[in-house]
């Protein structure tokens, strides 16, 4: 579609040309609730000032019809001016008034007006999700986040319902069976903050109030929804207090008050991402509603994010980035601030444990894509900007951010912040206003803060740092030497730790030194002349953002004991570390899960155990030479039974195991007893057989033959959710059946129907590990289909076919040749999409790599 795809360079003209006055838009949703409800009216007022009178604009709308334009009230031709996704702007006066009355489509891929059915009670819900481009979707605007301006909602909807936008609502009118809701006027946001939710949420109600240093008292009224089907498991006070906790917390080190009114925090249906900081009504994936029981790494993952999109009212809402080049101004800051807060400010303590454990995994794969970017990014294209919601956008930045707090202090880093806030308020930013604060705050001067983003923020890769230990007659330390590898050496500031044995075994940390690393070789003096230690942990207390190493002695040591490292930092550093040596083709997948076989049981922290479960599946299921794959997975299924006997009743250690069991089941004895838990004939004792163990058992069941279909829609009749609705597609997906296999395929490439959600469940069931063979004839068919349904899809339904189907189960020559031949001849292909193939192509060569290693 001509111009769908919105550049920099236009975004850019269009800034330079035109300034917005503000929005009126008016949305009548009362038809959401029929069956065959296709569109919506969108009616929108826009007041803009031209900069030079006479020159030619265009204002964004993806809509399928345009009822009127009116411009300056000249009434114009839509069939002239509107091509489906601009409408063009002619002969533009010093101050102008826009009006566009449209035909907007309700969404089933989360994109724009998303429109839902509830399978319990049938119930509609409605909820908008803009970014980084679809505001477009719902109504006429400059989809730019550099255009800021104020926005009057008012929202026509069923009587029943309730309506929930950025602003308070002023008043509610009804008219018959539909309610008018008229909104105050936002402050001025950009167009991809803009919300609405409408239906008949279930509200839970509180409000936080706190001291300002001028000594007035501010009040946030907040509200927290869900569907009213899931109100029995909505667990609100949970919700608030964290919320309440987090704005103690950014009060206290932002000095600068909320701006927006209320919070509301609005948990919705088939959300494509974990939650979206529209200012003053926060969305959030649903599936943080916990149906079933959850482990406390869950309640900590919500928390997270509870207080990343608060961080974001100040970095992003408040402050936000000029172009999607400087997306990391955002969501770097919030993904930080959502651990640091969560350490500071709740009863999650592991936050940092998580964050080195998991968050970085994320940012070193994609740090080693060959499309990796640096933290601020050349986003051309709202295509581009898509796919840069990613582990550097996010994980790399936040560490780097770490690593920044330990390089000019805590209290640099949050004066930095504040002047930030009071200076650019409202307004929008680059790199370069950031520095400028930091420079003044941290007293290390414009010069170094100009090296440190040049090493940090603008060029790409991880380094790796490796220490070389060497030891005197007596056996003392008579050197270590920290060799740093990587495209650009960067300086950074680590932590050094020694651990030594205790008389019980365990390996404490003896001695800790900090030092400055640059360049290629860095000497660590201070440990001169000490007893060679046990362990050698760089990068300890996790200050840096890099890679580990080990020396021999040290990695022997882990084989022998990892377990026995006694701080849980240090331990997931160390389990970690080992995860990127096997990722990296160091260390035989086979060692990593001998790892995982003998230490996971003792691991203490629930979070990095569960971590340890997903690598183990992906070391078996791609990285291992093919040839042990049998046994290694009787090993890891024999070791998550024993270690779900051994747990203690109705942990969470319990349920992660009885997952892992679940994943890995394959021999008839332990299929019988997932079959028998299902059944209710067998029993581990404090295990509560609950809805989300139930399908995750019958997941694996089917894929072993063991489920067919009537017992699958058995157990939906018992659970007719959303959610069951999904997880019976993907457990159907999953058996071991050519027919399956084509249904799937055939349910998402066939048909534009299905909604994003569905098409996650058809992939993912596609995709059951060990179904090699079943999945191989579709290898040719992907790569013919890639451009098609590029073009022909939405940005999130493409994503998820070129993910979702890409053969990563085909570990061999031929299919990583295949993805090599279709890039090579599909050199004009969309820039996104060569990069999600690049990506998974690196993936695909890195587990070829990987079983190399593994044949030893
Ligand atoms: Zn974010």
């Amino acid at each position: 579609m001509p111009g769908k795809n919105l550049s920099r360079d236009e975004a850019q003209q269009r800034a330079g040309l035109l300034s917005v006055i503000g929005y009126e838009v008016h949305l009548d949703v009362t038809s959401a609730p029929e069956a065959d409800a296709a569109t919506f009216r969108s009616v929108t007022t826009i007041r803009f000032r031209c900069a030079e009178p006479g020159a030619s604009s265009f204002a964004d709308l993806l809509a399928p019809a345009v009822r009127a334009v009116t411009l300056n009230g000249r009434a114009l031709d839509p069939a002239q001016v509107f091509d489906g996704a601009r409408v063009a702007l002619d002969d533009l006066a010093a101050e102008n008034v826009l009006v566009v009355d449209a035909d907007c489509a309700y969404s089933r891929t989360g994109e724009g007006m998303h429109r839902f059915t509830d399978p319990v009670d049938g119930e509609t819900y409605l909820y908008t999700h803009f970014e980084p481009a679809d505001a477009r979707r719902v109504f006429a605007n400059f989809e730019q986040p550099d255009l800021k301006a104020p926005y009057r909602f008012t929202v026509t909807a069923p009587a029943a319902w309730d309506v929930y936008g950025n602003a308070a609502e002023e008043s509610v009118a009804a008219e018959g069976t539909a309610r008018t809701w008229t909104f105050l006027p936002t402050r001025p946001i950009s167009t991809y903050l803009t919300a609405v939710v409408a239906g008949p949420y279930h509200v839970a109600r509180d409000s936080w109030a706190g001291e300002l240093p001028d000594g007035s008292t501010l009040e946030i009224p907040l509200a927290a929804t869900c569907r009213k089907s899931l109100a029995p498991y909505f667990d609100a006070e949970e919700i608030f207090e964290v919320t309440k906790q987090g704005l103690d917390f950014f009060h206290r080190e932002f000095d600068y008050p909320y701006p927006f009114g209320k919070y509301d925090q609005l948990f919705v249906p088939e959300y494509n991402i974990g939650a979206m900081e529209n200012p003053g009504c926060v969305t959030f994936r649903e599936e943080y509603v916990f149906r079933s029981k959850v482990t406390e790494a869950s309640y900590q993952g919500r928390a997270n994010t509870i207080l990343h999109e608060m961080a974001h009212m100040w970095f992003g809402d408040l402050v936000t980035m000029k172009w999607w080049d400087d997306l990391w101004l955002k969501e770097s800051f919030a993904d930080f601030m959502g651990s640091f807060g969560l350490q500071e400010a709740t009863k999650y303590q592991s936050a940092w444990v998580t964050f080195a454990n998991q968050r970085k995994a994320w940012a070193y794969r994609q740090d080693q894509y060959p499309t990796t970017h640096p933290i601020t990014a050349d986003i051309r294209d709202v295509e581009d900007a898509k796919l840069n919601f990613d582990g550097i956008t996010y994980a790399k930045g936040a560490a780097v951010l770490k690593q920044l707090v330990a390089y000019v202090g805590r209290d640099a880093f949050f004066d930095g912040a504040r002047q930030y806030f009071k200076r650019h308020a409202f307004g929008n930013t680059v790199l370069g206003d950031l520095l400028e604060v930091l420079a003044e705050t941290s007293g290390r001067g414009a010069a170094a803060m100009a090296d440190w983003s040049a090493a940090w923020l603008e060029t790409s890769g991880v380094n790796t740092l490796t220490p070389v230990v060497t030891v005197d007659a007596e056996d003392r330390i008579a050197e270590l030497m920290i060799i740093q590898d990587g495209e650009t050496t960067r300086p950074h500031r680590i932590a050094v730790g020694l651990y030594d044995r205790e008389p019980d075994g365990a390996l404490v940390r003896s001695a800790r030194v900090e030092v400055d690393i640059t360049g290629n070789w860095t000497a660590v003096e201070e440990v001169v002349g000490r007893p060679r230690p046990a362990l050698v942990l760089v990068n300890d207390d996790d200050l840096t953002y890099c890679k580990i190493r080990f020396d021999d002695d040290s990695l022997a040591t882990l084989r022998e004991s990892l377990g026995d490292i006694r701080d849980t930092l240090a331990r997931a550093l160390a389990w970690s570390a080992c995860w990127n040596l096997t990722r990296d083709g160091l260390l035989p997948a086979r060692d990593y899960l001998d790892l995982v076989l003998e230490f996971a049981g003792a691991e203490s922290d629930i979070g990095v155990l569960q971590t340890l479960h997903a690598q183990a599946h992906v070391a078996l299921d791609v990285f291992v030479d093919p040839s042990y794959r049998a046994e290694g997975g009787r090993l890891i299924a024999d070791a998550a039974l024993r270690e779900l006997r051994a747990a203690a009743p109705g942990s969470d250690h319990q349920l992660a195991w009885a997952r892992f069991l679940a994943s890995s089941a394959d021999s008839a004895e332990h299929l019988q007893l997932l079959e028998g838990l299902l059944a209710g004939t067998a029993r581990i004792d404090g295990l509560e057989v609950d809805q989300d163990l139930r399908w995750l058992l019958w997941t694996a069941l089917a894929a072993a033959g063991r489920a067919d279909q009537a017992q699958l829609d058995a157990e939906l009749a018992r659970d007719n959710t959303a959610s069951g609705s999904q997880k019976r597609t993907q457990a159907l997906a999953a058996r071991p059946t050519a027919e399956a296999k084509a249904a799937a395929w055939s349910a998402v490439v066939d048909s534009d129907e299905l909604p994003n959600a569905m098409v996650g469940a058809q992939t993912a069931g596609f995709q059951q590990a060990g179904q090699r063979e079943l999945t191989a004839p579709y290898v040719a068919r992907y790569f013919e289909l890639l451009e098609t349904i590029w073009a022909e899809r939405s940005i999130e339904i493409a994503i998820r076919f070129v993910g979702g189907f890409f053969p990563r189960l085909q570990t061999d020559q031929a299919t990583l040749d295949a993805t090599g031949a279709w890039l090579t001849e599909h050199p004009q292909a969309a820039p996104a999409l060569r990069r999600l193939v690049l990506e998974c192509q690196d993936e695909l060569a890195r587990a070829l790599q990987a079983q190399q290693a593994d044949r030893g």
